[in-house]
């Protein structure tokens, strides 16, 4: 199994991840909510107490490198390929209709949508041998590896996070981004600049609504 290096040794990271050596380094937006108590289990093994009031949805990356520490009970989960929650607002308002009021968007290191392209022919062969036509299944990968494609990991989280701000405006929202080689959640360096920013009033836009796949 392929393991990437840890992101700490990594110079393309350097500047762009806040390390969690405490609690101390939580936002104090998110200390004393579900979203502290996920990082501490997941940083520092804190063991998570479930109280049955579900708050919290997690939305991750298909990735099997990674599996999210939490008991049943805690958190709705979903899991899509890059993490990205787009097509899936559906899912989202549905768990806010249960009483979600907290989201964590985790991105990854090596995220295999950052490759999808020259992954592409593989894909297309995996949907002929289910019996799928050649030209069918190029059609539908082509079309599809352009929603699911991502240049850079932490960017796109970037942009998903904004894009979520935008869409559900009263949703509590933490991005984070994991590291494969040991698990361990980092800051983005950038949420500093963009955590005071979001719009909680005022009407989301039909326009924006309309547009989601
Ligand atoms: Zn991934």
């Amino acid at each position: 199994m392929n393991i990437p290096p840890p992101v700490r040794a990594d110079d393309k990271y350097r500047d762009l991840l806040r390390e969690v050596h405490s609690r101390e380094d939580i936002p104090e937006t998110w200390k004393d909510t579900p979203i502290e108590s996920f990082m501490m289990a997941q940083n520092f093994g804190w063991p998570i107490a479930a109280t049955g009031k579900v708050e919290l949805l997690i939305a991750t990356c298909i990735e099997f490198r990674y599996s999210l520490p939490i008991p049943k009970m805690y958190a709705y989960v979903i899991r899509r390929a890059s993490g990205r929650v787009i097509g899936s607002e559906f899912s989202v308002g549905y768990t806010l209709s249960q009483g979600v009021r907290y989201l964590i968007i985790i991105g990854h290191n090596d995220c295999g949508m950052s490759k999808v392209y020259e992954k592409a022919p593989l894909v297309v062969q995996a949907f002929m041998d289910q019996g799928w036509e050649k030209e069918a299944a190029e059609e539908y990968v082509k079309k599809q590896v352009t929603r699911h494609a991502i240049s850079d990991e932490l960017e796109a989280l970037h942009e998903e996070y904004l894009r979520l701000r935008s869409v559900f405006r009263k949703l509590v929202i933490a991005p984070l981004f994991v590291c494969l080689h040991d698990s361990k959640l980092y800051i983005p360096s950038w949420l500093s600049q963009t955590q005071d920013e979001q719009a909680t009033n005022g009407t989301v836009p039909n326009e924006l609504i309309r547009t989601l796949p």
